[in-house]
């Protein structure tokens, strides 16, 4: 059987690494970090930083075709990986979406709305940003940011709000992005093989605690329309991209129905994991077809759900959740709890 090389041994890479198991893959695992939750279960573990020149020789010499489960591998790994090997999702959707100014500006040129933005690089620029938005608006970094961290909210600013803010948020490229009054928040998984087939996954209803991702409900209670724009705004941006692999889209809905993207993840996505329960192909066995060059599976569910997050010391729950039919409990075997942290999740099936 082929190897698959994974970039980045989270909780993502981990069960993608599984799901390659099923499929009889190989994988091996390229991760800075030691005791990731992926060691336990790649075959072959190289512990190195990403532009590691030798470990990336190891992965070109083993490897059958790379993928990554973290939007924050250095484009330049991908880069360098991909002129001896295929790098899916290709390198330029990796670079789309380390930037949160240079995929808006895709996503808006590809024909889908995103909230109206601002690029902000001095206290200035976000006084004059939130003059046009009416005073409220979130200013985020351009990059790097997740769980909500690296943002701030305002509401009713006037230029002396923003006075040292630049500074505070660490002197590096923002975006500020009007504040939008959302009905909800929903997300669609989505997937393009070689060949260019998609599947896109029910759209997922998604509630946050503290900025985490705390729940996803399926199927979300949307008007048809919506859920159409949701889909085809997923399809269009896959199509753009010349994307293979799975893509997580995340979208506020607004009163009158109208979808706007807020931002995409080129991987599989924390608000995707209730497909393992609910799908006869998972989001990760999705990714891993479509990587190896396989026909993506049927991505319709065959029950509702709803999966929660198990962050920091929830995961004490484990053993009564375990008692609960028609449950699917799945952990990332990290040995130590911190609040905020990713422990793992479970999907309750809920009917059909
Ligand atoms: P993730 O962990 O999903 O990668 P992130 O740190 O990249 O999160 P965003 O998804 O951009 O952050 O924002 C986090 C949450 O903050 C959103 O899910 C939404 O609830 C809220 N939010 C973000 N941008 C806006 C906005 N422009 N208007 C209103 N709410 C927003
Ligand atoms: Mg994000
Ligand atoms: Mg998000």
């Amino acid at each position: 059987g082929a190897t698959i090389g994974i970039l980045g041994g989270g909780q993502l890479g981990r069960m993608l690494a599984m799901a390659a198991a099923k499929l009889g893959y190989r994988t091996i695992i390229l991760d800075p970090a030691e005791n990731s939750p992926a060691a336990q279960v790649a075959n072959a573990f190289i512990h190195a930083p990403y532009h590691d020149a030798s470990a990336l020789r190891r992965l070109c010499a083993q490897c059958d075709v790379i993928t990554y489960e973290f939007e924050n591998v250095p484009v330049s790994t991908a880069a360098t990986l991909s002129e001896q090997l295929s790098v899916f999702p290709p390198p330029e959707a990796l670079e789309t979406a380390q930037d949160r100014l240079a995929e808006k500006i895709f996503l808006n040129a590809a024909g889908i709305s995103t909230a109206p933005f601002v690029s902000v690089d001095s206290d200035e620029d976000l006084a004059r940003g939130l003059e046009g938005f009416s005073g409220s608006g979130v200013l985020k970094t351009r990059r790097l940011g997740y769980d909500g961290k690296g943002q701030r909210v305002f509401r009713d600013a006037t230029a002396a709000d923003c006075e040292g803010v630049f500074a505070e948020m660490g002197g590096v490229p923002l975006i500020l992005e009007a504040l939008i009054p959302f009905q909800q928040e929903i997300s669609v998984i989505a997937a393009r093989s070689v060949d260019g087939h998609i599947a896109t996954y029910e759209p997922a209803h998604n509630e946050h605690r503290d900025g985490i991702l705390h729940r996803s409900t399926v199927p979300a209670e949307i008007a048809p329309q919506t859920r159409a724009a949701a889909t085809q705004a997923a399809t269009d941006i896959l199509t753009s991209l010349q994307y293979v692999g799975v893509l997580g889209v995340e979208f506020f809905v607004l009163d009158n129905g109208k979808v706007l993207v807020n931002e995409i993840a080129p991987r599989v996505h924390n608000s995707g994991h209730w497909t393992e329960a609910a799908c006869t192909v998972s989001q990760f066995e999705q990714h891993i077809r479509a990587v190896a060059g396989l026909p993506l599976g049927d991505p319709r569910h065959h029950s509702d759900c709803v999966m929660e997050n198990l962050i920091g010391d929830e995961v004490l729950r484990a053993t009564q959740l375990l008692a609960e039919p028609d449950l699917m409990l799945h952990l990332y075997g990290k040995t130590d709890i911190r609040p905020g942290r990713k422990m793992g999740h479970f999907t309750r099936l809920t009917g059909s």
